[in-house]
This record gives structure tokens, C-alpha cells and sequence, in this order.
């Protein structure tokens, strides 16, 4: 076969090969440039006819992304000055109006007149900028996704290592990861009024320069948020997150809603239900001061958020409660000893200190063995609850009223003056004297016996709690054997 270099044979060659085959010229003054040749593709690509380009490539120019135009020219400044083989990547405009990746290489030829030509090609590498951008994504989700693990780990083992009374330090140190790790401006957390009239501002995370919304509007009064409280009830009834992209865009009904949002400078939310024992508590929001777009994926993961603040503040309230428990006795619902001792040294403590006196009775319900005996052992407590209610009633609030054991209770009563003791002592046994209990439709008769002790009696050295609950003890164990329904203090006897 022979070499045929007729221009059918080039056109030819050039139709079988992807992307434009070109030849560019520029003026040696660098002022006027042209596409000597073109391949056919131009048509197929651009919609360019390469005899538009046959005089001036300015056509061809203007399909250029307006971004990579200064790179481009940069690049063709560079490969002229240097008549160094030219390379570079743009964007140009296709046919349909889109923009597709192209990369050119060319190689300069200087000719006789100072002008150069380029012989080149142009081919399409869009697909591979597609790619390079869809590994780019997957790799900023999984670095994202790989952070926010460790983020969930790091503060699920803060919540597992949770102490007494630091719940609110945690929530705090929640909200301003999260807040920080999403990029809002404010994250927080807000408690329902049982009724779902009111909510509360509990704890707020707000990003440096956002205005925090704790100080004055802490307490939100939405009785007459009317999509608001259907939004509630979603959350209530089917554990649904709240989602506003555009505050501007909320319903016509979200008129009082979209009023406070915009005085609070929102443009987009997110809230999630807390739901403690099943029940909606409250709920875990973050907001964002400018529009936003909220991937579902990244919703996922505040549910996840919250899922964690609901299982803290479970553990939390459970732990009160317990601490609350163990610290009452279950039938008269007054404290116990486990209560009593600490509080007793805390007095003492700062007895030595402030020389604050205070008293220490022991109250002991007379023959209860034989109540106990004639009205049956329920009948026995409902008199042990009746006594209790008494002492609530008759003791102020700063007194210490415990129920210590069996039929015995123990009142400290603080800051004291000898005189007030024994006026408030003999107060409770006259009264228990004349209260008639009625079990069962049976009046029943009940006194007490009482020991009295001020812990200015004892030396500062010997006074700890034991030591006084001793005392008081054994004085009420001499108002027995004295015959019953009296009191004995320093004094001696008092109050048969
Ligand atoms: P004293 O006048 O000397 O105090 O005689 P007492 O019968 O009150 O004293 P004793 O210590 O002999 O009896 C106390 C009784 O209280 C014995 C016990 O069965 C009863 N008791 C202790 N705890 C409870 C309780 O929670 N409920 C009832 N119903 N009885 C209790
Ligand atoms: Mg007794
Ligand atoms: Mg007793």
C-alpha cells in the first residue's frame, strides 16, 4: 500500500479519533489568532463549523467556562514564550449548552514570520473529573463519617463515666461538639411543661459572635404556636424530627413561629425529639443563622445525637430518683437514717464553726407493740403514718424529721434556743395526746415518749452524731421508765 497524504486521507485519519484535532495560529505581535484547521468533530461537539475558526479562533474562545479562561490564556503565554509543548485542561460549552472537560495538548512550531502554529488535540475528560470528584466526596464523607464515630464514641464514654451532678456539664459538652462538628450556630436542648404548653431553654451551645437566647427567652410560652404544637404532637406520637430548611417558607399558619425564628436571626432548624421513659421530654435542636442544605444522612446522625442525650437523662433521672429512694423511708415518705448521719455531721461541722446549737429528739411511740397487737400490723402503720404527718406538720421546714427505726423518729431541730425545744416538744405531745387516730372505725389512743439533747451540752471534742443520737436515745429511754408520754432534756423531766 502506498502513503497517501491527500486531504481525504487526513480527514479521514482525523474522524477516527476522539475529541478535535486543531491547528492554532497566533500572530507574532500576539493580537490576532485563527484555527488554520479544525477536525469535523468541532461540529459534533460544539456546534462550531471549522470555517468560523478558518480566520479568527475568537468563537472558539468564547465557549470557554468564563472561570478557566485566565488559565487558559496563562498557559498559551507560557508554551509561546518558552515554545515548551503545551498541556492544560478547561471547560467548554457543548452543543446542548452544558460544560464538558476537555484537555488539549499541543506542540509550537515558531515559523518564518514570527507567527507560531500548534499542532494539537482536545479530548474529553469529563468522565475522569467526575470520578476525581466522586472520590473526593467519598472521601470527605468518610473522613466525616469516621469523625463523627469517634466523636459518639468520646462522648458515649463521657455519658458511661457520668458521676452525680454532672449531667449538665456533659449536655453542654455535647451540644458545643456537635454544634462544632456540623458547622450551626446554636445547639440545645429544651424541656416540654407536662402539658406541652411551655418550653424551657435548659442548656445552650452558641457558636463564638451568635447571640444566646438562654437569658431572655429561656421560657417560651407556645400556646398559640399552632403548627408548632402539631409539630409537637409528631414528635410526641411518632418520635418524627422537626425539619424548617427555610424559615421564610414555613406554612401560613406559622406565622408566630416564623416571627420569633426570624427575631432569633434562623433561617434553617433541626430538632429531634428526647424522649425519657418513653415519654417526649423535650427536645435537642440545632440551628443555623444562614441557609443550609441538610443531607438526610446527616439527620440520621443528630437522631443519633439525641438518642444519646435521651439515654443520659434517662440514667439521670433514674439515678435521682434512686438517691431520692434511698434516702426516704417508703411508708411515712419522711427521710431515713442513711440521710439523717451525714446532715448530722454537716451540722456539726459548722457548729464548731458558726456556734450554731441545735437539738436532737428522739420521739418513741408508747406500747406501739400492743397497737400493733389489737389492730393488726397494717393498723400499726397507718398510726406510724398519721405520727409522721404530725411531725411534718409541726416541724419548719429547716428541721431535719426522720423516721430512725420501727416505732422511733428523730427531729433535729436547728438553729435552736433551749426554751423553743422544749416548747416545741411538749407542742407534739400534746397534740399526739389529743389527736384522735381512727383505724377501721376504732379511735385509738397514742403517746409518746421524747429525749431531748442540744449539741452545746456535749464538749465540741465528744459531739459527733453518734455520740448525740446516744444521748437523745438514752434520755427517752429515762422518759419511759418515768412513766411514759413525757419529755426528758438537760433539764431533767419534763411533761407529764
Ligand atoms: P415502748 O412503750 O417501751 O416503746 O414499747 P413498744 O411496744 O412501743 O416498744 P417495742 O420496741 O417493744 O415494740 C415496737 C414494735 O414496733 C415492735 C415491732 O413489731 C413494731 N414495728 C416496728 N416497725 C414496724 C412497722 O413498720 N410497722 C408496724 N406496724 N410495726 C412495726
Ligand atoms: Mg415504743
Ligand atoms: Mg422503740
Amino acid at each position: 500500500m502506498t502513503a497517501d497524504r491527500s486531504d481525504d486521507f487526513f480527514k479521514k485519519l482525523a474522524s477516527g479519533v476522539p475529541g478535535v484535532l486543531y491547528t492554532y495560529w497566533l500572530s507574532a505581535d500576539g493580537k490576532s489568532h485563527c484555527c488554520p484547521y479544525i477536525s469535523e468533530q468541532a461540529r459534533a461537539l460544539f456546534g462550531m463549523e471549522p470555517d468560523w475558526l478558518r480566520h479568527n479562533a475568537s468563537p472558539w474562545f468564547d465557549l470557554i467556562h468564563p472561570e478557566d479562561l485566565a488559565g487558559l490564556n496563562q498557559s498559551i503565554l507560557s508554551s509561546w514564550k518558552a515554545m515548551t509543548p503545551w498541556s492544560h485542561q478547561v471547560r467548554f460549552m457543548r452543543k446542548d449548552g452544558e460544560y464538558e472537560w476537555f484537555e488539549g495538548h499541543s506542540k509550537p512550531e515558531r515559523q518564518a514570520d514570527g507567527s507560531t502554529v500548534w499542532y494539537g488535540r482536545f479530548h474529553s475528560i469529563q468522565h475522569y473529573k467526575v470520578l476525581e470528584q466522586s472520590l473526593r466526596d467519598s472521601r470527605a464523607e468518610f473522613s466525616f463519617q469516621a469523625g463523627f464515630q469517634r466523636l459518639i464514641a468520646r462522648l458515649s464514654t463521657e455519658f458511661i463515666n457520668l458521676g452525680f451532678g454532672t449531667i449538665d456539664q456533659c449536655i453542654d459538652e455535647v451540644l458545643s461538639s456537635i454544634g462544632r462538628f456540623f458547622g450551626v450556630d446554636r445547639a440545645y436542648l429544651y424541656r416540654f411543661s407536662d402539658d406541652y404548653r411551655q418550653m424551657t431553654n435548659t442548656h445552650e451551645w452558641c457558636a463564638p459572635g451568635v447571640p444566646s437566647l438562654m437569658g431572655e427567652q429561656q421560657v417560651v410560652d407556645i400556646s398559640d404556636f399552632h403548627w408548632w404544637r402539631r409539630r409537637i404532637r409528631c414528635m410526641v406520637e411518632d418520635n418524627k424530627v422537626t425539619f424548617i430548611e427555610n424559615v421564610d417558607l414555613l406554612p401560613l399558619d406559622a406565622e408566630n413561629e416564623q416571627s420569633l425564628l426570624r427575631e432569633q436571626g434562623v433561617a434553617s432548624m433541626f430538632c429531634v425529639p428526647i424522649r425519657v421513659r418513653g415519654r417526649v421530654t423535650g427536645f435537642f435542636g440545632v440551628d443555623s443563622l444562614s441557609l443550609r442544605e441538610w443531607r438526610t444522612d446527616q439527620a440520621d446522625l443528630l437522631i443519633i445525637v439525641s438518642g444519646l442525650l435521651s439515654g443520659a437523662l434517662e440514667r439521670h433521672y433514674l439515678e435521682k430518683e434512686l438517691l431520692a429512694q434511698s434516702i426516704r423511708d417508703p411508708l411515712t415518705g419522711l427521710h431515713n437514717r442513711r440521710y439523717l448521719e451525714p446532715r448530722l455531721e454537716e451540722l456539726l461541722a459548722r457548729g464548731g464553726r458558726q456556734d450554731e446549737s441545735f437539738a436532737v429528739v428522739m420521739l418513741d411511740i408508747d406500747h406501739f407493740k400492743q397497737l400493733n397487737d389489737s389492730l393488726g400490723h397494717l393498723g400499726g402503720d397507718y398510726v406510724l403514718q398519721r405520727f409522721a404527718d404530725l411531725l411534718r406538720r409541726y416541724c419548719r421546714g429547716s428541721d431535719i424529721v426522720c423516721r430512725f427505726g420501727g416505732e422511733e423518729f428523730l427531729v433535729v431541730i436547728t438553729p435552736v434556743n433551749p426554751d423553743d425545744v422544749e416548747t416545741l416538744v411538749a407542742r407534739i405531745l400534746d397534740a399526739v395526746r389529743e389527736e384522735t387516730f381512727v383505724y377501721n372505725g376504732q379511735p385509738i389512743y397514742v403517746t409518746v415518749s421524747a429525749g431531748v439533747v442540744c449539741n452545746s451540752e456535749l464538749p465540741p471534742a465528744n459531739a459527733t452524731s453518734v455520740a448525740l443520737i446516744d444521748a437523745a436515745d438514752h434520755r427517752m429511754y429515762l422518759a419511759k421508765k418515768a412513766g411514759r408520754d413525757c419529755v426528758v432534756d438537760g433539764s431533767g423531766l419534763s411533761g407529764i
